[in-house]
Order: C-alpha cells, then sequence, then structure tokens
C-alpha cells in the first residue's frame, strides 16, 4: 500500500491512497468510548465526506463498531460451570475433581458443541509452531521505516552453535524460549501469520514457552498441548473479564504481562503443578510486569515489544520452575488480588504511557512517521 498508494477495497475497488496524507493520527485527540480507535470516512472527489464510521480496538483481536459498543456480540449461552473470578474457578475444579483444563473443556463444548475443540487447538498450536518456525528464519527489515532488523534468525543460529560446542557449565539454553518469542514478535511486525493470545503485541509468549515445552520435555502429548491451551484461555479471561488486555487501557502489562501470566499458569499445570501451584505462577508473572507501560516507538509494534516479548517468556518459565518447587499455600497475594491491582494500576496510568507513543521510550527515541 506504501509503495503502490492503492488501498484495495475489499478487493471490489481499488481507489488511490497515500499514508502520509489520509492516515492522520490524531494523538492528541482520544476518543470518548475507547483510547484505541480509528475514525473512518469515505470522501467523493470534490472532498466532501460520504460516510464516516468509528472502530475500537478493544484487545485480543476485538474490534467493536461505535454503535455496538458494549453489546454483548453473541447471545449467552449456559456453560456448565460459569465463573467470574480465580478464586471461583478454583473452587469449581476442587468441587467437582477437575483440572483447569478439564472444567473449559467442558464450557467449550457447550458453547459449541459441534466443533472438534481438539482438533481447533491442535492446529492453533501447530500455526504457534510455525510462526517460530518461520520467525527464526526469516531474515531482513521490518517494515514501517524504523529500519529495524529481524534479530531471530541470527540468535537461533548462534544458539544452534553453541549448543553443540558449549559445556553444560556454561550454556546458554535458556535463550531459547527468549528467541522463540522474538521470532514470533517480528513476524507479527512483518505481517506474518501469527495467533492473537492474547494479542498481537504480545503474540510471541505463548508460542515460545509451548515450543520450549515440546521441545525440552520428553512426555508431550497432544493432550498436554491441549491442556496447556485451555489453561492459558481460563487465565486470559480472568484478566478480560476483571481488568483489561489491551495496551491502550491498562499498558504493556494487560498485553506482554497477561501473556506472561497465561504462559506461566498453563506451564505449570502441564508439568504437573497444583491449582495452588498454578495460580501461583501466574499470579508472580503478573506481580512483575505491574505498571509497565506501553510505548512503542514511531508507533510500530517492535521496539521495545519484540524484546519484552522475548523477556516475558523466559521469566514465565522460570516462574513455572519456581512455583513447583514450592506448594503454592498461603501466599500473600493471590491471582484475584494480583489481576485487581493490575486493573487500578492502569486506570491510574497516564494516557502518555498507553500506547499513544507519546511517552517513555516512544518520547525518547522519537521519530516521525514515515512519508509515502
Ligand atoms: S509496548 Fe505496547 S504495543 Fe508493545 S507489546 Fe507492549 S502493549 Fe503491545
Amino acid at each position: 500500500m506504501i509503495d503502490t498508494q492503492q488501498l484495495s477495497l475489499a478487493g471490489q475497488k481499488t481507489i488511490h491512497f497515500c499514508v502520509a496524507t489520509d492516515l492522520l493520527f490524531q494523538q492528541k485527540e482520544e476518543l470518548p468510548l475507547h483510547p484505541n480507535a480509528m475514525r473512518f470516512t469515505a470522501f467523493n472527489h470534490q472532498g466532501s465526506p460520504l460516510q464516516s464510521e468509528v472502530y475500537y480496538s478493544i484487545g485480543g483481536g476485538f474490534i467493536v463498531r461505535e454503535a455496538d459498543f458494549g453489546r454483548s456480540s453473541t447471545q449467552e449461552k449456559a456453560i456448565p460451570y460459569a465463573f467470574t473470578s480465580a478464586q471461583t474457578l478454583f473452587e469449581l475444579c476442587r468441587q467437582y475433581q477437575l483440572s483447569i483444563a478439564e472444567l473449559m473443556w467442558a464450557n467449550e463444548q457447550a458453547l459449541m458443541p459441534s466443533r472438534d475443540l481438539a482438533a481447533d487447538l491442535l492446529k492453533i498450536a501447530n500455526i504457534m509452531k510455525d510462526c517460530v518456525e518461520k520467525g527464526c528464519h526469516a531474515e531482513g527489515e521490518l517494515p514501517g521505516g524504523l529500519h529495524v532488523r529481524r534479530r531471530a534468525p541470527a540468535l537461533y543460529q548462534q544458539l544452534k552453535k553453541r549448543e553443540v560446542s558449549e559445556s553444560s557449565t556454561l550454556n546458554h539454553s535458556f535463550l531459547w524460549p527468549t528467541v522463540y518469542a522474538m521470532a514470533v514478535s517480528e513476524e507479527n511486525a512483518a505481517g506474518g501469520r501469527i495467533v492473537t493470545a492474547p494479542t498481537n503485541g504480545a503474540a510471541g509468549i505463548i508460542p515460545a514457552v509451548l515450543t520450549y515445552f515440546r521441545r525440552f520435555h520428553q512426555d508431550t502429548t497432544p493432550q498436554l498441548i491441549i491442556d496447556f491451551l485451555l489453561t492459558a484461555g481460563a487465565i486470559a479471561l480472568l484478566y478480560k473479564m476483571n481488568a483489561s488486555i489491551s495496551g491502550a487501557e491498562v499498558g504493556c502489562q494487560g498485553e506482554v504481562g497477561v501473556a506472561c501470566s497465561m504462559a506461566a499458569g498453563a506451564l505449570t499445570a502441564v508439568m504437573g503443578g497444583s491449582l495452588e501451584q498454578i495460580e501461583n505462577a501466574a499470579e508472580m508473572a503478573m506481580e512483575h510486569h505491574l505498571g509497565m507501560t506501553c510505548d512503542p516507538v514511531a508507533g510500530l509494534v517492535q521496539i521495545p515489544c519484540i524484546e519484552r516479548n522475548g523477556v516475558a517468556a523466559e521469566k514465565a518459565i522460570k516462574l513455572a520452575y519456581l512455583a513447583l518447587l514450592e506448594d503454592g499455600k498461603n501466599k500473600r497475594v493471590s491471582l484475584d488480588k494480583v489481576i485487581e491491582t493490575m486493573w487500578a494500576t492502569g486506570s491510574d496510568m497516564m494516557s502518555l504511557y498507553k500506547e499513544t507513543s507519546l511517552g517513555g521510550l516512544a518520547k525518547s527515541l522519537a521519530v516521525n512517521s514515515p512519508a509515502c
């Protein structure tokens, strides 16, 4: 689009479109319903507006038209194990002797009985695996004008070399999840195919931790991969229902922080952790992202997002192992409490630090938007 100055409208018609003059970032304007908003206006040849529509990106890949904001997009359906808090989730698991994954499975089946849930989840896992693989081998520069070089392929080669040559006392294998996550984040930044989990900006963490699990655990089975995704999904729901998974609403704690929490809890579950240990891993992963701002340089999901995904993936794995060393009982901070705190912290955060690219690193490294 930048090169051709053409915009295809649903493949039906092509119009002239210049990014510099037709795509305007109103960084000081905030629309009332959500900070992440986009107004589309169609003009006729005389420059008079024909139609205008506002859309909000509310996180997790959800896009809502202004007229539909706040309305449920689906009819409420009965599910066997309804929960809105971590405490209720864990109580239901205890009461019915279910794992989190089993409970989620039952709920998903009730929502869509005709769906082949196992096949769908394994398909998602394979898309995640493919984007790790692709990102580890795709060289070049990321689009957008920041001239960010893709680093994952060279890092991948470095790690492979060192794996062969290093002694067991000095090795870099702990960096694998970091490189996997960077690979996926680079794919995202390049417009490649990724899984929004929970958001595109934080899409590297779940695939990286899952790839780590598939590669370094001998006994990985399709069922464990399914359990990993269902457990991660349950944790994501808790954040979605009680806080936010949108950087524009609560800063990066709502994206990278949530992904880290999902991954830490899910990995703990598939490594045999108890409910208390799963809660503890998910809680710690958010606790140490509280207050993390969203400040993408030039509005591109590259700096600091790509490295940030890498660091969070490694952190999720460490916290899962840490949680498994303790029984997780009598912890002072519950998962519900940290979610509540994340929401309160995000609400207190200045809008400069919530995806506006006006504060933090985006301000320090301010560059002009690329022209067409
Ligand atoms: S800094 Fe902002 S855009 Fe980048 S990953 Fe975090 S929330 Fe997403």
